[in-house]
């Protein structure tokens, strides 16, 4: 059962799906190359409309989609379909702003010694096929981040997705074949991890992006790199959230408690420690606790739950295990951090206080906070850039200095100001550190994946 959709909330098992034979892989990868040498003659209008009907399929079944997503990996419901919906607004956008994106530049006049002049233009070319290795959590938009505007620069692109979202996988290439792009510009290629590598090294295919942990990015970037080949990674993240005396300490918490919850706490953007300043912390960490205490934990499926199942038993036991060590070298528990007697891979919110250093390099992808108290903001900045990973960062406080000083010291691939992280289809998103490379979103995200190309004409 390596490629499996088992339900977290019972553990049922929906489907089993056997892997792709070597010979299937072969057909697809050869549809693959065909289908991008026919659609890269698209012109913008026609790919911006295909994008626009993917849209548009997306809207018409997204609750046929988002119950795929919950059954599958246990997120809220109302977390899905808002899911479907931001995937219709990237393809929109890309849509809508990518042929700008793309547009011919028009170069200076190169002046030559026998007093002639070239002309010059810088034109953005599509690479080819693009493959994509995608994890579980947001099932529908990792993949949607990458793919609309692969699709909008002309690529193809061949979609390794998580072993345990297969129904999520063929969906989406079911969706984009229903929106009229020709037959294996997006494939889905059920296959198992370990066949990443040996698939990277193939000639039809020009760059890979992932999305995912650091030992996975790893093992793809060095696949990639012994083939010379583009890479983008999207790891892991240790997010901290700041909250500094000035702030609005009501929406502050609100705030955390959302940023830290979000996606049943596995999100890579979660707010994962929360940094509090002295003067305030006596009175936010009992508020912190009386929340984290009253989510609803339940079926994903009912739409006033707040607190699903984790994805998979091993990664419920896995987060499990970081608590009680972090609790073993001296970490003090303030809520939650026991494995509740009912089915379904559950995990309660958790908070932490009193961490070994050990902590600074640990990603806890469930619902678990661990709470730092600091003396002044410079210790908060040191604090919160203290760890290997640099995704993202988040801080409360009304003060303009403050906001300056943090806007220039966190050492993350975005900053907030009294707002929580997120990712938007016009913004662009990644992370520095360990938590990897690239851009994905907005115009950067697009010129990942082309060639641009100089063209000097006498
Ligand atoms: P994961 O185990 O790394 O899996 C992600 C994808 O990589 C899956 O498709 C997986 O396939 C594949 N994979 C695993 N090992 C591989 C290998 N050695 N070579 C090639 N492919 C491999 O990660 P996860 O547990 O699903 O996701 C959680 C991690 O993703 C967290 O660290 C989280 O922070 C990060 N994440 C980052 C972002 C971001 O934007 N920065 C967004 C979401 C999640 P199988 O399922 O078949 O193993």
């Amino acid at each position: 059962m390596a490629i499996a959709s088992i339900n977290p909330w019972d553990g049922s098992v929906l489907q089993t799906f056997a892997p792709l034979t070597d010979r299937e892989l072969e057909a697809k990868l050869s549809l693959a190359a065909t289908a991008f040498a026919t659609y890269r003659q698209w012109s913008l209008p026609q790919r911006a409309a295909g994008l626009n009907r993917l849209a548009a399929q997306l809207l018409q079944q997204r609750d046929t989609w988002a119950r795929t997503m919950t059954l599958e990996m246990g997120k809220p419901i109302q977390a899905a379909l808002a899911e479907v919906d931001k995937c219709a607004w990237v393809c929109r956008y890309y849509a809508e702003q990518g042929a700008e994106f793309l547009q011919d530049q028009a170069g200076p006049l190169d002046s030559l010694p026998d007093g002639t002049v070239a002309q010059t233009w810088v034109r953005r070319e599509p690479l080819g096929v693009i493959l994509a290795v995608m994890p579980w959590n947001f099932p529908f938009w990792q993949v949607f981040r990458c793919l609309a505007p692969a699709l909008m620069a002309g690529n193809a692109l061949l979609l390794k997705h998580a072993s345990n979202v297969p129904q999520t996988a063929l969906g989406i290439e079911q969706l984009v074949t229903q929106a009229g792009f020709p037959p294996g510009v997006m494939q889905t290629l059920l296959i198992e991890a370990h066949r990443v590598a040996p698939l990277v090294a193939d000639p039809r295919i020009r760059a890979a992006t992932l999305t995912g942990s650091e030992a996975a990015g790893i093992a793809l970037a060095s696949a990639a790199g012994r083939a010379l080949k583009k890479t983008v990674l999207e790891l892991g993240g240790s997010d901290p959230l700041i909250i500094l005396p000035s702030a609005d300490l009501e929406m502050a918490l609100t705030t955390a408690v959302a940023a830290r919850m979000l996606n049943n706490g596995q999100s890579c953007i979660a707010a994962k420690r929360f940094i509090l300043h002295e003067a305030i912390a006596p009175a936010l960490i009992p508020r912190l606790v009386e929340r984290f205490q009253a989510l609803n934990m339940g079926n994903p499926l009912d739409p006033t739950t707040e607190l699903g199942p984790l994805a998979t038993p091993t990664l419920r036991d896995e987060l499990h295990q970081q608590v009680t060590e972090m609790v073993r070298q001296g970490a003090q528990r303030l809520c939650g951090g026991q494995i509740p007697p009912s089915t379904g891979n559950f995990y309660p919110a958790t908070l932490l206080t009193h961490l070994p250093p050990s902590a600074r390099h640990i990603e806890f992808f469930g619902p678990v906070a661990l709470v730092y108290v600091v003396p002044d903001l410079e210790t908060a900045i040191a604090t919160a850039n203290d760890s290997p990973f640099g995704l993202g960062a988040s801080a409360w406080t009304r003060d303009p200095q403050e906001q300056t000083q943090l806007l220039m010291g966190l050492e993350a691939g975005s900053v907030f100001i009294n707002g929580m992280v997120r990712s938007d289809p016009r913004l662009p998103f990644g992370g520095t550190k360990q938590s990897g490379y690239g851009r994905e979103l907005g115009e950067w995200g697009l010129l990942e994946f082309v060639n641009i190309k100089t063209l000097w004409v006498k």
